[in-house]
């Protein structure tokens, strides 16, 4: 038996990474999906209603759920993957930055947690994955601003869990926390270092398990969390780390 068979699963920053292996690892688990991201041209390839949708946008959420509603009666799973990474300690970080990343990885999520708990509540209920990182659980001296709306994505997680648990809506919400992962996000980190080489050795020595992560980990972690095999697990923060923030 398919482990998502009969799910609908809407998924954001679906066009790379780890978006897109989740979309892919879900449908052949048996769920039909609406992939969404800011590129609706990257979506292509993936089953479903696809659509785009700019996390930051309220009107897009409401869209959204609106059109899953309308093609599918419901949303039982919703997974927040869409987010920016950029680069800089506190002293280097510009007003305008730290808005930017805080506008997309936790403004966004704030949003689509909404919109789910205000949709799913009516319909019977459902989970909630939310992405942050290893930076939302330990502080990284060169990711200010990333640091700080990942971990307002751990927390909010926590509070939604709570919430919807008390209220007897039958959602859960859990958020993942990967580390160094092989997608496009890392690669062109990595492609900007003055010696990408080095960095990207310097990435596998500092992951106990000697490898950096792939996308297909991350989605893993992702699948479980959002089939019924996690029933009993809300307001959980699971590591997909290779053991980075277990020392
Ligand atoms: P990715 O390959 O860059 O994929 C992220 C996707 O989100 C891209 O398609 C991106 O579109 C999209 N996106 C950006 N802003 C958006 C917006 N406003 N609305 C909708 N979609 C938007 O990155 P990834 O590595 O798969 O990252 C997925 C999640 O994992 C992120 O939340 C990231 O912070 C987190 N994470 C990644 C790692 C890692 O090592 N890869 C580690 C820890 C946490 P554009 O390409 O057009 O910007």
């Amino acid at each position: 038996m398919p482990r998502l068979a009969g799910k609908i699963a809407l998924i954001t920053g679906a066009a790379s990474g780890i978006g897109r292996a989740t979309a892919e690892l879900f449908a052949s688990e048996g769920a039909q999906l609406v992939p969404s991201d800011l590129d609706e041209a990257g979506l292509q390839g993936l089953s479903g209603l696809a659509r785009r949708l700019d996390v930051t946008s309220e009107a897009d959420w409401a869209e959204a759920f609106a059109a899953a509603r309308a093609a599918f009666g419901r949303v039982d799973i919703l997974v927040n993957a869409a987010g920016i990474g950029e680069g800089s300690s506190i002293e280097e970080t510009t007003l305008a930055s730290w808005r930017r990343v805080m506008a997309v990885n936790a403004e966004g999520t704030f949003l689509g947690c909404r919109e789910a708990v205000r949709a799913m509540k009516e319909t019977g209920g459902g989970a909630i994955v939310n992405i942050s990182s290893a930076a939302g659980l330990v502080g990284d001296p060169k990711l200010a601003a990333y640091c700080a709306s990942k971990g307002a994505v751990r927390l909010l997680t926590k509070s939604v869990a709570l919430h919807c648990a008390r209220a007897g809506y039958n959602i859960r919400c859990n958020s993942v926390h990967p580390s160094f992962a092989e997608t496009p996000m890392l690669t062109r980190m990595i492609a900007r270092a003055a010696n990408p080489e080095k960095v990207r050795a310097g990435l596998i020595r500092a992951t106990p398990i000697g490898r950096l992560g792939s996308a297909g980990d991350i989605a893993a972690a992702i699948l479980y969390l959002a089939s019924d095999e996690a029933a009993f697990v809300t307001g959980a923060e699971l590591a997909v780390d290779g053991g980075l923030t277990a020392a």
